[in-house]
């Protein structure tokens, strides 16, 4: 396994756009990270090992209906790979927060079960 800094990938979806990225290559698949999702990742495996705790620190706010106003909306064009982080950035959640929410959502009908993308993260 290689890991690899590298300066310019058209990976980064964030506002504003990432300057650093990271490239690991294994075998014949290649990951492409931009720094937000490297960031997310290594929080995400820091967390998995028991190494911090963000549970702690994250928002438990409720949900407000303009934040659900956001997540109906964009389940109209369509949940794609990536959105559900980017929508948390955009509302102060956690991604899992937000596909907890979506599922909720689904079971009230509030977002439709079938739309464009279902490979969503
Ligand atoms: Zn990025």
């Amino acid at each position: 396994m290689q890991l690899k800094r590298i300066n310019k990938e058209k990976v980064c979806r964030c506002e504003p756009k990432c300057e650093k990225f990271i490239r690991i290559e294994r075998d014949d698949s290649v990951i492409r990270l931009c720094e937000q999702d490297a960031k997310s990742h290594a929080y995400d495996i820091l967390e998995t090992l028991g190494y911090i705790q963000r549970k702690q620190i994250r928002n438990v706010k409720p949900w407000t209906s303009k934040q659900e106003q956001v997540l109906i909306k964009w389940a109209e064009k369509g949940f794609q790979f990536g959105d559900m982080r980017v929508i948390g950035d955009l509302l102060g959640k956690t991604r899992e927060q937000v596909k907890k929410k979506v599922v909720h959502m689904r079971k009230l009908g509030l977002i439709p079960k079938s739309e464009k993308s279902n490979s969503y993260r």
